[in-house]
């Protein structure tokens, strides 16, 4: 007699499974049931078939029933769903779906693989029309009618995982306006927040709008389609949603068979993927499986290890007694120009398995080049890994655009070799500058664990920059790189000059050295520790994992994008192309003031890069040079920025009313004092102009800014002098002081009262009637860098700028006021 194998499941694991099955055995008699209509599709393929990526829908079907039976003799019965299992009698009972008849089957072995599907929780209106979730064939079948009958222009995706993620990319692709919304404060739940920080800003700049730490109430239907309630009461209007909620292990029907479920229904297995019935074993997505590295139950969908497990669990059906060491996560997911890949555990989860930085693990942060920096095309590889105080590699985090994949194979290899820093350092990989550098981005992750492990070096991560608020922030990188924007309150003292500098620095202090990406960091902090600095810690990653850390996803358009984008629309200008795309960091910067150099003020540059940072950074030198950001887009991996040589308010001033810059009637008032008295006649005089016709523009600047300052607290991140000034300064119009007889507030209370008597409207009043009629309010960022005040602690409305905004404005008026 032959051996029997019924198979349960008939794609990833179960298709694996009949496929080694026959290889082993030509003899057994195998049958695979699969309840839907199609096997061994390209579940993994399906967002890209929606974004028409893949065009042939035959192309997801890699095997039919008849080619499956054709290569491997497999007895394949889709539309067959197996309802129940008799341990005893070792049979199983099966719903055949289209006749509805039902009929039992014995087995010798049972394999199930059933998988997992989306959940779709209770949520009121979730049955509406136009709300799909992605698993099956059946559903791209759904979704991609839907599409192609109503062209949606607008989609929401609900849920911010693997799925979710490549749904919103591939939708946004077809042209689709695209809200994703995610409960959590971050997208991709396995990464750490600052590398996921990098997503969020690839998905922005790609126009998909992101709500995080939001999920959905409720779904309501209107007139022309849906809406989406979030929780926090914003209304979502939309076509069509995409619930990518996460997955559950399909094992209802195995309720009562005996077969041991964990408390999420996976299916509990032995460490040879056998069930507690005999003869009855399980693979997949639903099963229980061992983390890999803690050795903790877990269960890890994912299409890899459902495939080995296939293979594994026949190997042991016929006698290898081959362990499943367990499972470990390793996934990848492309996110438009961007890859991003994780293995292991991340920094969360050793947090929260009471594992502490510095003790039980260091966290690794670099951002090397994809390859050699020389060679066209480098761009920066975002690396964080996590190693043990033992050495071992526990997991790692990768995001760029190139190598990404190879690099997370690296080290997830190194995981399952249960090795670490000595494996990473030495590693022969293959390298020539288009591909990679003479140290790999694998090496220089062992490099750099060790430095650490071994104390050559102190670093922080950018998370924990607020409790070290005593420190003195040192930033050495060149002057032009610190001009692009550098950390509240920091010195900048260039590398190259920094050992000259030494003898004017205080050794007993503690200071956290920064640079670009960490590595011109290292070397500061080791100049200065032989030097006998006794503390002196390298911030990891640099001012690019700073930057992504306080990334804003949501960032409102300030006035002066609002104006650049007016100048844009009514300059005409000549506009020269310069492409520094092959430059990294701060070559492109450095390309910029050069070429700028060489063209006439207003005409426009428009320079092409793919160096990330680039976008973030130039904005910042152009406000301080007094130039003017046009805008930036972006294409495949490249920006491309618009640079107009001179100051935005000036020019648009000239634009917009020509005659006006002959008599030059506007007026520009520095606010410098914050004084109540001084403010209201300040706002007087502002409102008084702008009622005759006059373009008024304040500049607050030190005390003043507390006049723009909300009135209630804003919880925001500050250094330590920052907290200090934040304290003791008042907090808006209502808390300011008369300059004379204040007599403890008694004297600003009175005037008040006067004011309310001769129906003058009060301060505050006063600056939301200026907002509202015109009056520009700028908030100088460099006094607010002094003085710790943050953006989100300054009413709404007010625009922020350096001196080249104020200078710009005042350049066109007939009146500077300085108070
Ligand atoms: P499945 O492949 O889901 O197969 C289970 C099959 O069992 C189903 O066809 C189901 O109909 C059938 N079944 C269930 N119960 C019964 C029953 N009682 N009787 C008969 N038949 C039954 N993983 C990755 O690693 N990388 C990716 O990029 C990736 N992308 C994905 C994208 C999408 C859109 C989806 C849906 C999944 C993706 N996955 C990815 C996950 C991956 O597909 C799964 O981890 C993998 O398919 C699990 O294999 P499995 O055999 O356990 O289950």
């Amino acid at each position: 007699k032959y051996m029997k194998v019924l198979i349960v499941g008939g794609v990833a694991g179960g298709a694996s499974a009949a496929a080694r099955l026959r290889r082993l055995d030509e003899k057994a008699e195998i049958i695979l049931f699969e309840k839907g209509k199609y096997i061994s599709f390209a579940n993994c393929g399906l967002p890209y078939y929606i974004g028409d990526v893949i065009t042939e829908r035959g192309n997801l079907l890699l095997q039919t029933p008849e080619s499956f039976n054709a290569r491997f003799n497999v007895d394949v019965r889709v539309e067959n769903e197996v309802v129940s299992i008799d341990h005893k009698e070792k049979k199983v009972k099966i719903l055949d779906r289209k006749s509805k008849a039902e009929y039992f089957e014995t087995f010798d072995k049972l394999i199930l693989s059933p998988g997992s599907t989306p959940l779709r929780p209770p949520i009121k209106g979730i049955d509406s029309d136009g709300i799909f979730t992605l698993w099956t064939v059946d559903d791209v079948d759904r979704i991609k009618s839907y599409v192609n009958a109503k062209k949606p222009k607008k989609a929401v995706v609900i849920g911010g995982g693997f799925i979710g993620l490549e749904m919103a990319e591939n939708l946004a692709d077809l042209g689709v306006e695209v809200d994703l919304v995610e409960m959590l404060d971050q997208v991709l739940a396995p990464f750490d927040f600052e590398m996921a920080q990098i997503i969020h800003q690839e998905f922005v700049d790609n126009g998909v709008k992101l709500h995080l730490k939001n999920g959905v109430s409720e779904f309501v239907k209107s007139s022309d389609g849906l809406e989406v309630v979030l929780q926090d009461g914003s209304r979502i209007k939309t076509e069509m949603v995409m619930m990518s909620l996460g997955v559950k292990p399909q094992t209802e029907f195995l309720k009562s068979s005996g077969i041991e479920l964990n408390q999420r229904g996976g299916i509990v297995v032995d460490d040879y993927l056998e069930t507690n019935l005999k003869d009855i074993y399980a693979v997949g997505d639903a099963i229980e499986v061992k983390n890999f590295i803690t050795g903790d139950k877990t269960m890890i969908p994912l299409a890899g290890p459902a495939n080995r497990q296939g293979r594994l669990v026949v190997d042991n059906i016929y006698g290898a007694k081959t362990k499943y060491d367990g499972s470990y996560g390793t996934a990848i997911v492309k996110a438009f120009s961007l890859t991003a890949a994780s293995t292991g555990l991340n920094e969360k989860q050793l947090k929260q398995s009471g594992k502490v930085l510095g003790k039980d693990y260091y966290s690794v942060v670099i951002h090397p080049n994809t390859h050699a920096s020389y060679y066209p095309g480098a761009m920066p590889l975002h690396i964080k890994a996590l190693v043990s105080s033992d050495k071992m590699l526990l997991g790692a985090q990768v995001v760029g655009s190139e190598g990404v994949d190879k690099q997370i194979d690296v080290l997830a290899t190194v995981i399952k070799a249960r090795a670490g820093v000595d494996l990473l350092k030495s590693l022969e990989l293959a390298y020539a500058p288009p591909y990679s550098s003479g140290k790999s981005p694998s090496n220089m992750v062992g490099f750099v664990a060790e430095n650490i492990i071994e104390g050559k070096v102190k670093v922080i991560t950018a998370d924990m920059l607020d409790s070290f608020s005593d420190a003195v922030l040192l930033d050495i990188r060149t002057p032009e790189e610190n001009s692009m924007g550098s950390l509240p309150d920091s010195v900048n003292i260039d590398l190259d000059v920094l050992r000259g500098k030494l003898s004017t620095l205080d050794k007993s202090q503690t200071y956290i050295v920064y640079c670009a990406v960490g590595l011109r960091g290292y070397v500061a902090a080791r100049i200065m520790m032989q030097e006998g600095f006794s503390s002196v810690y390298n911030l990891a990653g640099g001012y690019s994992s700073y930057s992504y850390y306080n990334y804003e996803v949501n960032k409102k358009p300030t006035q002066t994008m609002k104006m650049a984008r007016e100048l844009e629309q009514i300059a005409s200008s000549e506009t020269t192309v310069v492409d520094a795309t092959g430059l990294a960091c701060p070559g492109p910067i450095m390309r910029v003031k050069q070429s700028l150099e060489t063209i006439n003020h207003g005409n426009v540059l428009e320079i092409h890069v793919n160096d990330p940072g680039f976008k973030n950074d130039i904005g910042t030198w152009c406000e301080r040079t007094g130039n003017t950001l046009l805008g930036i887009t972006k294409e495949g991996k490249k920006f491309i920025a618009r640079i107009r040589k001179g100051s935005l308010e000036c020019d648009l001033n000239k634009l917009k009313s020509p005659h006006v810059i002959d008599s030059g009637n506007d007026k520009t008032i520095v606010c410098f004092s914050g004084d109540l008295d001084k403010a209201i006649a300040a706002l007087i005089i502002a409102n008084g102009a702008v009622s005759m016709g006059r373009k008024v523009t304040i500049f607050f600047t030190f005390w003043g800014l507390n006049v723009i300052r909300k009135s209630e607290k804003v919880k925001v991140k500050k250094s330590f002098i920052g907290k200090m000034f934040g304290m003791m300064m008042p907090r808006g119009p209502k808390k300011l002081a008369l300059s004379k007889m204040n007599m403890g507030g008694m004297g600003a209370t009175m005037i008040k009262g006067l004011m309310k008597k001769h129906n003058v409207p009060l301060l505050e009043d006063m600056i939301q009637m200026g907002l509202k009629s015109g009056i520009r309010m700028i908030a100088c960022n460099m006094s607010m860098d002094l003085m710790g005040i943050k953006e989100d602690e300054l009413i709404d409305g007010v625009d922020f700028g350096g001196v080249a905004s104020y200078l710009g404005a005042a350049e066109t008026a007939d009146t500077n006021l300085f108070i």
